[in-house]
Protein backbone atom coordinates (compact mmCIF):
# COMPACT_ATOMS: atom_id res chain seq x y z
CA UNK A 1 0.00 0.00 0.00
CA UNK A 2 1.22 3.50 -1.05
CA UNK A 3 0.32 5.17 2.37
CA UNK A 4 2.36 2.39 4.33
CA UNK A 5 5.90 3.50 2.32
CA UNK A 6 4.99 7.25 3.13
CA UNK A 7 3.99 7.01 6.78
CA UNK A 8 7.29 4.29 6.92
CA UNK A 9 9.17 7.08 5.81
CA UNK A 10 7.39 9.90 8.07
CA UNK A 11 7.77 7.75 11.39
CA UNK A 12 11.50 7.20 10.66
CA UNK A 13 12.21 10.58 10.02
CA UNK A 14 10.72 11.83 13.50
CA UNK A 15 12.44 8.50 15.25
CA UNK A 16 15.88 10.15 13.79
CA UNK A 17 14.55 14.22 14.55
CA UNK A 18 13.25 12.80 18.62
CA UNK A 19 16.59 10.40 19.00
CA UNK A 20 14.39 7.21 20.25
CA UNK A 21 12.54 9.80 22.95
CA UNK A 22 9.27 9.12 23.41
CA UNK A 23 6.89 11.88 21.35
CA UNK A 24 3.81 12.91 22.92
CA UNK A 25 2.73 14.90 20.03
CA UNK A 26 2.54 14.75 16.26
CA UNK A 27 1.00 17.04 13.62
CA UNK A 28 0.85 15.18 10.26
CA UNK A 29 -1.00 17.10 6.83
CA UNK A 30 -2.06 14.81 4.26
CA UNK A 31 -2.35 16.00 0.82
CA UNK A 32 -6.01 16.20 -1.42
CA UNK A 33 -7.11 12.59 -1.94
CA UNK A 34 -5.77 11.10 0.46
CA UNK A 35 -7.66 8.90 2.53
CA UNK A 36 -7.27 9.53 5.94
CA UNK A 37 -8.08 6.65 7.44
CA UNK A 38 -5.74 4.96 5.49
CA UNK A 39 -3.08 7.08 6.22
CA UNK A 40 -4.20 6.40 9.95
CA UNK A 41 -4.09 2.82 9.79
CA UNK A 42 -0.27 3.16 8.17
CA UNK A 43 0.95 5.71 10.69
CA UNK A 44 -0.31 3.30 13.68
CA UNK A 45 1.31 0.31 11.71
CA UNK A 46 4.57 1.78 11.18
CA UNK A 47 4.97 3.81 14.50
CA UNK A 48 4.08 0.31 16.39
CA UNK A 49 7.53 -0.56 18.49
CA UNK A 50 8.54 3.45 18.02
CA UNK A 51 9.42 6.21 20.57
CA UNK A 52 5.80 6.92 18.54
CA UNK A 53 3.21 3.97 19.58
CA UNK A 54 1.96 6.07 22.15
CA UNK A 55 2.10 9.58 20.47
CA UNK A 56 -1.24 11.64 19.97
CA UNK A 57 -1.59 12.15 16.25
CA UNK A 58 -3.57 15.77 14.89
CA UNK A 59 -4.09 15.29 11.26
CA UNK A 60 -4.60 18.24 9.04
CA UNK A 61 -4.94 18.99 5.78
CA UNK A 62 -2.27 19.95 3.46
CA UNK A 63 -2.66 23.23 1.35
CA UNK A 64 -2.11 23.17 -2.63
CA UNK A 65 -0.61 26.07 -4.02
CA UNK A 66 -2.50 27.50 -6.99
CA UNK A 67 -2.29 30.50 -9.49
CA UNK A 68 -5.50 32.89 -10.69
CA UNK A 69 -6.13 32.28 -13.85
CA UNK A 70 -7.97 36.29 -13.63
CA UNK A 71 -5.39 37.88 -11.75
CA UNK A 72 -2.29 35.50 -11.53
CA UNK A 73 -2.08 35.64 -8.02
CA UNK A 74 -0.69 32.69 -6.59
CA UNK A 75 -1.66 31.61 -2.82
CA UNK A 76 -2.24 28.43 -0.86
CA UNK A 77 -5.27 26.68 -0.13
CA UNK A 78 -7.65 23.51 -1.57
CA UNK A 79 -8.35 22.41 -4.97
CA UNK A 80 -11.48 24.45 -5.37
CA UNK A 81 -10.72 27.68 -3.16
CA UNK A 82 -11.18 30.88 -4.87
CA UNK A 83 -8.12 33.51 -5.38
CA UNK A 84 -7.79 35.68 -2.21
CA UNK A 85 -7.08 39.01 -4.47
CA UNK A 86 -9.81 38.68 -7.11
CA UNK A 87 -12.24 36.04 -6.10
CA UNK A 88 -11.34 34.28 -9.09
CA UNK A 89 -10.81 30.61 -10.05
CA UNK A 90 -7.13 28.85 -9.46
CA UNK A 91 -5.45 26.50 -10.85
CA UNK A 92 -3.30 23.90 -8.63
CA UNK A 93 0.58 24.49 -9.82
CA UNK A 94 1.68 22.69 -6.88
CA UNK A 95 0.20 19.79 -5.10
CA UNK A 96 0.90 19.32 -1.63
CA UNK A 97 2.99 16.22 -0.39
CA UNK A 98 0.16 13.04 0.43
CA UNK A 99 1.60 12.80 3.98
CA UNK A 100 3.85 15.67 5.29
CA UNK A 101 5.26 16.29 9.34
CA UNK A 102 4.37 20.03 10.33
CA UNK A 103 4.99 19.78 14.06
CA UNK A 104 6.12 16.74 16.50
CA UNK A 105 6.43 17.74 20.14
CA UNK A 106 8.33 15.27 22.67
ZN1 LIG B 1 -7.08 36.49 -8.62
Amino acid sequence: MHEAGLARAAVAALVDASAGARVRTVVLAIGTGVDIDAAAAAWHGAATGTCLEASHVEWRNAADRLRCFACGCEYDGGRLDPCPSCGGNGIVIAAADELAVVDWMS
